[in-house]
């Protein structure tokens, strides 16, 4: 077994779900689990991400046995909650995270982000699971730390139970409505048919070890081809974040999800027009609380495999792109490496002749999923880009005649202030057509006001 397990890396999930539902609080407690129980060092808690291995995980849910049945080394959470983060780890059309959990506050049932983070989860084919957060909240609710759901669940009275199972039900009918048939975990026997449902509490720990196991029964029954992985081969990843270090300068936190990545490697990273070339100057995972006395957080590394979140310094990254590729490579495969990573950024920013509305997102993964939910929408688009609105943007959109195309759509950025002063200026002194700025970080409340906007528009023409 343990030779087969070789080449399988470690499932990537992401956490999503609505503001102030609880993710950061369940990633929290999650990374807990992972620097308590692990111990000596068993635990290696990366930057951008943070991995549980299996046998802390088959600690954790009681049983060591288990540690046998399962064939995956672990789980790789992204620290980063929200959709960001899913939609920043890209690969070509789809979704580099594995699975995903939705995290669901039980008392305040669905919200707009909640929708939005399940319409995504939809349209990737990525497993899930959703989690109903906050179960300690409910009125009466005794709390038994860090329990598996059942355990604690049988400790409460008949009336919190009741009072629970309304909550809970709630749930499972707006899943319902939007088109799930889901059940509670321990009922669903079937998890490519029903969705498993899990009650949590975040904050005590409560059904945290159902979530992790549940997770790994969905790697193992859904992804073992996908986890597949060459261990020799050059290095595949995703750039999560462009990060200012102090005494490093800048700094990619990336997700490796392919073959080996070395100190001194030539890397391609994509950025906005040509890619960049630059050499692995250091490799660097956070060291452990223990050792944070040093100087520095980090602790340079000489190699990193995948699955695996890490820390990459190097020289000219200022301008790499969350969400880009990184592919390292030798002086033979340099060229075709270079036109790979071209073509996917190429991909997503998309320019058409036709009139239509201009897009601009924080990643390309962000970017790539609104011109989807457009295109859907029927809305034509003349211009995807990634980054904030700046001036030039407010010239182009203002030198449209079509006032339903006079307009930038934002995600998840901001409006540079030269730009948002050069706004301002067009409405006051009509130099130019009044652009129209719909800015958000729900995709659909922009594609809402958007068409209200239009309908406006017609009703005026009428
Ligand atoms: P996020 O915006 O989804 O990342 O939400 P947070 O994790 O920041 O949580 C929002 C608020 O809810 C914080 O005040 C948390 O302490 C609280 N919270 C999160 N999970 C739980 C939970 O399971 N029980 C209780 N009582 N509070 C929680």
């Amino acid at each position: 077994m343990a030779e087969e397990n070789q080449n399988l890396r470690t499932p990537i999930v992401c956490v999503m779900g609505h503001v102030d539902h609880g993710k950061t609080t369940l990633l929290d407690q999650i990374r807990g689990t992972a620097i308590v129980k692990g111990e000596a060092g068993a635990i290696t808690q990366h930057i951008g991400a943070t991995e549980v291995p299996i046998d802390v995980i088959v600690e954790k849910c009681g049983d060591k046995r288990l540690a046998d049945k399962f064939i995956v080394p672990g789980l790789l959470f992204i620290d980063t909650p929200g959709h960001h983060a899913f939609t920043t780890l890209r690969s070509r059309g789809g979704s580099l995270a594995d699975l995903a959990v939705v995290v669901v506050d039980i008392n305040e049932g669905f919200k707009p982000q909640t929708i939005e983070s399940l319409n995504i989860l939809k349209r990737f084919k990525t497993p899930f699971i959703v989690v109903t957060n906050k179960i300690d909240r409910i009125l009466g609710w005794k709390v038994h730390e860090g329990e598996s759901f059942l355990s604690t669940y049988n400790k409460q009275t008949p009336e919190v139970q009741g009072l629970f199972e309304q909550k809970f039900y709630d749930v499972i009918g707006h899943l319902y409505e939007q088109g799930f048939s889901a059940d509670r975990f321990d009922r669903v026997t079937d998890f490519q048919k029903t969705l498993g449902v899990i009650p949590i509490s975040g904050l005590t720990g409560e059904g945290i070890p159902d979530v992790l196991m549940i997770l790994l029964g969905l790697a193992q029954r859904f992804l073992e081809s996908s986890l597949q992985y060459d261990i020799n081969g050059p290095g595949v990843g995703t750039v999560l974040e462009v990060k200012d270090e102090k005494g490093l300068g800048t700094t990619i936190d990336v997700i490796l999800y392919d073959g080996t990545l070395k100190k001194g490697d030539t890397v391609v990273i994509g950025r906005l027009g040509e890619p960049i070339v630059t050499k692995v100057r250091a490799l660097l995972k956070p060291r452990e609380l223990s050792e944070i006395r040093y100087e520095s957080k980090f602790q340079p590394i000489q190699e990193v495999a995948a699955a695996a979140g890490v820390k990459i310094s190097a020289p000219d990254i200022d301008d790499a792109l969350a969400g880009a590729p990184i592919i390292s490579a030798t002086p033979e495969t340099l060229d075709a490496v270079i036109e790979k990573v071209k073509s996917e950024i190429d991909d997503v920013q998309i320019q058409t002749d036709t009139d239509g509305v201009m897009i601009k997102a924080d990643t390309i993964g962000s970017l790539e999923a609104m011109v989807h939910e457009f295109k859907k929408a029927n809305i034509q688009i003349q211009k995807a880009e990634v980054g904030d609105i700046t001036k030039r943007d407010i010239m182009e959109a203002s030198t449209i005649n079509d006032p339903k195309h006079s307009v930038i759509l934002a995600f998840n950025i901001k409006v540079n202030p030269d730009a948002q002063e050069m706004l301002d200026e067009t409405l006051d002194l009509r130099m130019f057509r009044n652009v129209r700025v719909f800015k958000n970080d729900v995709i659909y409340r922009i594609l809402d006001e958007y068409q209200d906007f239009v309908k406006e528009q017609e009703e005026e023409l009428e």
